[in-house]
């Protein structure tokens, strides 16, 4: 686990200052490097000692039996797992024959720095080897946000002591042995030796292999160049096997001088193309970043960032903590969703292999918003993906006997690979999640081209899912039942209020799209019946509340469960679905993360604020964060309800979740949702905005610790500057010249911005928030303000 402070604070870098072998697997994933498309873990360039070695392609995969104890009808049979790819980050190095290996010798000194402004993780060690030689090791790598297909390291060595012979082994390898990923011989055997060799190139610096799938049928080609410096003679060759590639640079250096290696990499896959167009696509792509070369390469990775930061950054003074960790957080969800291009965003991005390479609701709810307002075009990609998808989503509700598209709980491909149903099928929301994504997309961006192309359909998909998974009691009220809401610990219930209060919004987005393209709407089908039909299912929807209690039920009957003991549950007992049956958690009032409280926030507009309030203490109570996508959330519900304090505790959760490993769980890869709903918990929870019907709304206010929270957000192509300090806001917009305006709201009254009018108002007064609600006993967040 990493321990607190394992990153001193900084604001723009996240640095390592020594080297921590029990740290090394969550390391790896913090300092991975991605364009969304490529991604590397931080493992060391040597190769060893690591943790959990990674190299991944978005959306490469393989098959692998999905072994269910008793089968059922419509269960999936086959599941769908991220390949670890041919690794190029291998430099391996000799210093007068002796392996540089940090575990031998003397380790005089190791430092990793992740710049988030540069995109670049740098590495610089001081080395003794065994045999007294010492060397100056310095490496920087980068994955190109503006060359997607390369991969760039940097590689430099100089002797300390005295003349030193040098090789530099820098290599290409295939199915590299891993720690096992599965307990199961089944699974573990699949992703043994995924690969099968095609091709092999040697050139004299470099070379090219090419590998496939042997189930999914996917084919990868990797090519590797090398550039090399150095004052002397130096001599290059390079070998070759079918699943590696090893270019050897020799040379023998003094004191003050420097072996420079540049190792160009180049990375495609396709389930379609033969392999000459694949081995020539990497071709081209190593000839165009050979054209650029490292400085060229470095110089663009800046240019790209300084662009992200200027209308993406937020400023957070007062907690330098959570300054750089919601940096951090931006980095990686931009890492996770940059260059994906109609690929899906994994809840790991491309990070480590957790949840197998899995993308679930958390790319539409927790990635998608702040994606939405500061990188359009990466939100409009991962729909356009779902998109993609639509067909294997129609066949799926026909296999469940419904309507419409059920898209998948989480895949890579767009298949159903949840092998636990009661979490996996029955996870609905997931439709609604995706037309809720598509809507916030089109309502911030006016982009009605999209709404055509790709968000219709979805949204009439969607909709007829809804329909045909509802129905209309004797009295007409609408309800849905039998689904899994977002809290895991209580499933298969009826009337859910966060899927029902969705699936409202979804019927409704529905027909006001309808509306919008009627033309396309009876192409789909659409007539003015079935319109009609989600009209009145949107208007009766059912929402359970206990009177008694004065509090909605967040699924019928929720209210009168039995109450979960958790003055004795220990804190080892957590997470409780690895230490307690399902059967216990399902049948009392125990939340595993945000689900009532999240429709509170995404559908605001359905509550009262006194409900939101007595909401909001009720489950805050019985909220136990097992996931790490309920913090965010929970900030957000804090902040609105009042509870400043609290709600700066959960966006500290939010935002740390990886660099302080809270789940213990980082080595798997970093909990990308949660990074991106640090945004969130600032812009929407801080900064309180929200977009309901299409109007724009702030109601900014900042915890005591907290003096100036600045961010920016895209509407409409209008860059929105927000400057938010204890008494006053300044709205201003950072382009669209003299005749742009933007209307919004700001604590609820209307107000206009233009480029040359900033707009400077107070906040007003808050109303007295009662008490502070109450967490289940021992997991109450770690405070962030001295007095509370
Ligand atoms: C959460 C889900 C989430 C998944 C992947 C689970 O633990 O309960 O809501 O989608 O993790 O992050």
């Amino acid at each position: 686990m990493i321990r607190e402070r394992a990153y001193p604070v900084d604001p723009w870098h996240i640095r390592e200052t020594r080297l921590d072998l029990d740290l090394m697997a969550q390391s790896e994933s913090v300092f991975a490097l991605s364009n969304g498309h490529i991604g590397i873990r931080g493992n060391l360039d040597e190769g060893e000692p690591h943790g959990l070695p990674g190299t991944y392609l978005n959306s490469f995969y393989e098959l692998r039996p999905l072994p269910h104890a008793e089968g059922g009808y419509g269960f999936p049979e086959s599941g769908q797992t991220m390949v670890n790819v041919s690794n190029a980050k291998l430099m391996r190095l000799l210093v007068d024959d002796e392996p540089f290996d940090v575990r031998y010798g003397e380790l005089r000194s190791h430092e990793r720095c992740l710049d988030m402004r540069a995109g670049t993780l740098e590495r610089v060690v001081e080395w003794v080897s065994p045999s007294g030689q010492g060397v100056r090791v310095r490496t920087v790598r980068l994955v190109s946000f503006t060359q997607r297909a390369i991969v760039a390291f940097l590689y430099e060595v100089e002797p300390l002591d005295g003349a030193a012979r040098l090789i530099l082994q820098s290599e290409l390898v295939a199915n590299e042995q891993l720690p096992p990923t599965s307990k199961d011989p089944r699974v573990a055997a699949v992703l043994d030796h995924p690969l099968q060799a095609e091709e092999m190139l040697e050139q004299r610096s470099g070379g090219l292999l090419v590998h496939r799938t042997k189930a999914s049928d996917l084919r990868m080609a990797a090519a590797m160049e090398h550039l090399v410096e150095t004052p002397g003679r130096h001599a290059i060759t390079t070998e070759g096997h079918a699943d590696w590639l090893r270019t050897t640079v020799a040379c023998r250096l003094e004191p003050g001088q420097k072996l420079r290696v540049v190792k160009l990499a180049a990375y495609g896959w396709s389930s379609m193309r033969s392999l000459p167009a694949l081995r020539d696509q990497v071709g081209a792509a190593l000839a165009s970043a050979r054209l650029d070369g490292w400085d060229g390469l470095v110089q663009q990775q800046q240019e790209y960032l300084d662009a992200f930061w200027d209308h993406s950054d937020v400023r957070v003074e007062g907690d330098p903590e959570v300054q750089q960790a919601v940096r951090f957080g931006l980095f990686h969800t931009l890492q996770a969703g940059a260059r994906a291009e109609k690929r899906p965003i994994g809840s790991k991005g491309l990070t480590g292999p957790g949840y197998d390479g899995h993308t679930f609701w958390d790319a539409e709810t927790f990635v998608l918003p702040a994606l939405t307002y500061t990188q359009p075009s990466a939100a409009a990609d991962v729909l356009r993906w779902r998109h993609s998808t639509l067909d294997l989503a129609r066949e799926r509700a026909q296999t469940l006997g419904l309507q419409g598209a059920a898209f998948p709980w989480r895949t890579i491909r767009g298949q159903e690979c949840s092998g636990y149903w009661p979490a996996g099928t029955a996870g609905f929301h997931i439709a609604a999640d995706i037309a809720d994504a598509v809507r916030r997309y089109v309502q911030a961006t006016g982009d009605y081209d999209f709404e055509r192309e790709v968000g219709l359909e979805l949204l009439v998909e969607t909709a007829r899912l809804w329909r045909s998974l509802g129905h209309h009691d004797r009295h007409g009220r609408f309800h849905i039942d039998g689904v899994t809401g977002p809290d895991e610990y209580t499933a298969i219930v009826n009337d859910n209020i966060y899927t029902n209060l969705m699936a409202q919004q979804n019927l409704m987005t529905a027909v006001d799209a309808c509306k919008r393209h009627p033309d396309l709407a009876r192409r789909f089908g659409v007539d003015d019946e079935e319109a009609a039909s989600w009209r009145d299912a949107a208007a009766s929807v059912h929402l359970p509340y206990d009177k008694e209690l004065g509090v909605h039920q967040q699924c019928e009957g929720f209210t009168r469960l039995e109450e979960w003991d958790f003055e004795n549950t220990p804190p080892e007992g957590y997470p409780l679905l690895l230490n307690y049956p399902y059967f216990d958690l399902y049948r009392k009032q125990v939340v595993k993360q945000a689900d009532l409280v999240m429709a509170m926030y995404i559908r605001g507009d359905a509550f009262t604020p006194e409900e939101k309030v007595r909401n909001f203490a009720y489950y805050d109570a019985r909220t136990v964060r097992d996931s790490s996508l309920s913090a965010c959330i929970q900030a957000v519900m804090a902040a609105e309800t009042g509870h400043l304090e609290l709600a700066h505790d959960y966006l500290g959760e939010a935002a740390l979740m990886d660099l302080h490993d809270l789940h213990q769980n980082a080595r798997d890869g970093v909990h990308v949702a949660s990074l991106a709903g640090s945004w969130i918990a600032l812009v929407a929870g801080l900064g309180g905005m929200r977009d309901f019907n299409g109007q724009l709304a702030f109601a900014p206010r900042l915890p005591s610790r907290i003096n100036n929270l600045d961010f920016s957000l895209l509407w409409h192509g209008l860059r929105l500057r927000v400057n938010v300090t204890a008494d006053e806001v300044t709205y201003s917009l950072r382009n669209g010249g003299g005749s742009a305006r933007l209307t919004l709201m700001h604590h609820g009254k209307e107000i206009e911005v233009t480029q040359v009018r900033p707009v400077t108002m107070a906040i007003p007064t808050a109303v007295p928030a009662g008490p502070a609600p109450t967490q289940p006993a021992g997991r109450a967040p770690v405070r962030r303000a001295t007095t509370h």
